[in-house]
């Protein structure tokens, strides 16, 4: 089985849009979503949309909570707040009905997915001491997780003292060695912060044991012309230019 792994879409369709194109070339079978498909972008409808039409499992993110769940943005940013404000108004009852159903986490062949980690949805994992937080309490190989927009892993083994960080802002490869443990971040589809402007998403080929870390060239300029149409912070649309 070959699964696409996406996560923080936030509403950027086009960078969506190139992801599945590549992702459905690259034959694989189903898709699983950390959260985050909405918020800072100008298309939470379609994106929803989109990802609903897919055989799958997607978790809600963070700011998934903060569209169906008012209040939960008193933590954002006033930047991010304001997107999630417009965003809340655009969304369909429909979508907000499919955000509300959204699991926090979820198992997947004895992967788990969760946002920011397997602990709690909300932390975020970006240094081998963070990653420590998850593997305390992962009993299985393999996890995946988004939240902090970056391609990377944390490998871990049981008998060492720290994690060992791998990040791959230019995609990569990873092969699942049976003695270690795995934290995957598959980067984010619709607002990368590693550096690198392209959409990022992973392979898992669960039969060979391996992960793909792909980047995807997408028409950053046209989302960036929809956000400021949209009225959208200016700040949140120059970002995506420069991978951060
Ligand atoms: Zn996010």
């Amino acid at each position: 089985m070959r699964y696409a792994i996406l996560s923080d879409i936030h509403s950027n369709l086009s960078a969506l849009e190139e992801t599945l194109r590549v992702a459905a070339e690259a034959n694989v079978n189903r898709y699983l979503c950390l959260g985050d498909i909405v918020g800072y972008g100008p298309s939470p409808n379609e994106c929803c949309e989109r990802i609903r039409a897919l055989p799958g499992m997607f978790i809600r993110g963070n700011h998934d909570e903060a569209a169906i769940q008012p209040g939960k943005e008193m933590w954002f940013t006033p930047a991010a707040r304001a997107c999630i404000t417009w965003t809340r108004e655009q969304l369909t009852s429909e979508n907000l009905e499919f955000l509300e159903s959204l699991p926090q986490e979820e198992v997947v062949e004895g992967a788990i997915l969760c946002h920011g980690s397997v602990a709690n949805p909300d932390l975020y994992t970006t240094t081998p001491e963070e990653s420590m937080v998850s593997f305390q309490v992962m009993e299985g190989q393999l996890a995946f997780f988004g939240h902090t927009h970056y391609a990377e892993w944390f490998r871990h083994n049981k008998n060492s003292e720290l994690p060992v960080e791998e990040t791959r802002p230019r995609g990569g490869f990873l092969r699942l060695r049976r003695e270690s443990q795995f934290m995957v971040n598959p980067g984010a589809v619709g607002q990368p912060r590693d550096g690198n402007q392209q959409a990022s998403f992973v392979i898992w080929d669960q039969t060979a044991g391996t992960i793909e870390f792909l980047r995807v060239d997408y028409n950053v300029a046209d989302t960036q012309r929809r956000m400021l149409e949209a009225g959208l912070p200016e700040n949140m649309a120059l970002r995506l230019g420069l991978g951060i």
